[in-house]
């Protein structure tokens, strides 16, 4: 199996993980932990987003925090923006790289974001003259890529008929998202060869939550298929909005492990990354999902002392 030799990995904490924590977390808070993590290697971030403060209180920072993090080390900066509103925003705060997102599922559309997935399509045609206008980079997301909470099974033609809409107004890169964690490995792959078909010149990235304990096996079942971009969140922050307790985003530290022990580089210091996960653990108060930033990487060895008999 030959996977990749590098892979780009993005970081969703700041925006998928903290948008549903209750309690609002400080602007400064947001812009030192979108540092740290770009100090540790990470050279894309989905930072925030340009919704409606009433919507999502804890997003009503979003140009507080776009103007306060360190721009220095050349990372990607991408904001989320629901609509031509969210962009004129965006642009107005100095974004670089917006990001709009569907759903591939009509219902799921309908409750996120009151309108049909064409009408969707529409209103990102106007977004895309504004960026133009303002240089900012546009990308795409296709939420339910994989299986709609409320559907069930979301056939690959049609996340691949939203993808060639977009592709063909302009978008470069898309994000197929699995929004609720219902995706599979046989489901990944019917979707990216789905979407490779229909525009082979799109750039796809992958955005998996672990919701079923699933996150990384179908992170492995992109790998195989060479995808080289995905998503994850620090600490594996975030949570599915239809079921109450389940886990969130597929934990950034956890994939680069696994990437660093198949051979592919990622740029990332995960002991740095690890150390910014318990950072943000501290930050809330409670326990995050991440595994390997509780038992750091196979290669931190415990000394002798520690040794205790009779386990299994
Ligand atoms: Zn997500």
């Amino acid at each position: 199996m030959a996977y990749p030799k590098s892979v780009r990995i993005c970081d969703v904490g700041t925006r998928d993980g903290f948008q549903i924590e209750h309690d609002f977390i400080p602007t400064r808070d947001k812009i030192a932990t979108i540092d740290d993590i770009v100090a540790a290697g990470v050279r894309k971030l989905e930072v925030t987003s340009f919704v409606s403060p009433r919507a999502v209180p804890q997003m009503a920072d979003a140009a507080e925090v776009l103007a306060g993090i360190d721009k220095g080390p050349g990372a990607e900066f991408v904001a989320l923006v629901p609509n031509l509103r969210g962009a004129e925003n965006a642009a107005k705060a100095g974004a670089r790289s917006i990001l709009l997102f569907v759903s591939a599922s009509e219902t799921h559309n309908a409750t996120n974001v009151n309108r049909p997935i064409a009408a969707s399509l529409d209103g990102f045609r106007e977004v895309m003259a504004l960026a133009a206008r303002h240089g900012m980079a546009v990308h795409g997301a296709i939420s339910t890529s994989f299986g709609c909470p409320f559907e069930g099974d979301v056939p690959a033609r049609q996340v691949a008929s939203i993808a060639r809409q977009m592709r063909e107004m302009g978008i470069r890169h898309v994000a197929l998202g699995d929004t609720t964690g219902m995706a599979t490995p046989p489901l990944v792959r019917a979707a990216v060869e789905a979407v490779r078909a229909a525009c082979p010149d799109l750039a796809i990235a992958l955005h998996f939550h672990n919701t079923r304990a699933l996150g990384l096996v179908n992170v492995m079942a992109g790998l195989e298929l060479g995808i080289t971009e995905y998503e994850g969140s620090i600490g594996g922050l975030g949570g599915c909005p239809f079921a109450p307790g389940a886990t969130g985003n597929v934990c950034t530290e956890d994939m680069v492990n696994l990437m660093h022990e198949l051979g592919i580089e990622t740029g990332i210091d995960l002991e740095a990354l690890c150390s910014v996960a318990r950072k943000v653990e501290a930050m809330l108060g409670r326990q995050l999902p991440g595994q390997v930033m509780k038992a750091g990487p196979r290669s931190r060895l415990s000394g002798i002392d520690c040794a205790v008999r009779a386990v299994g």
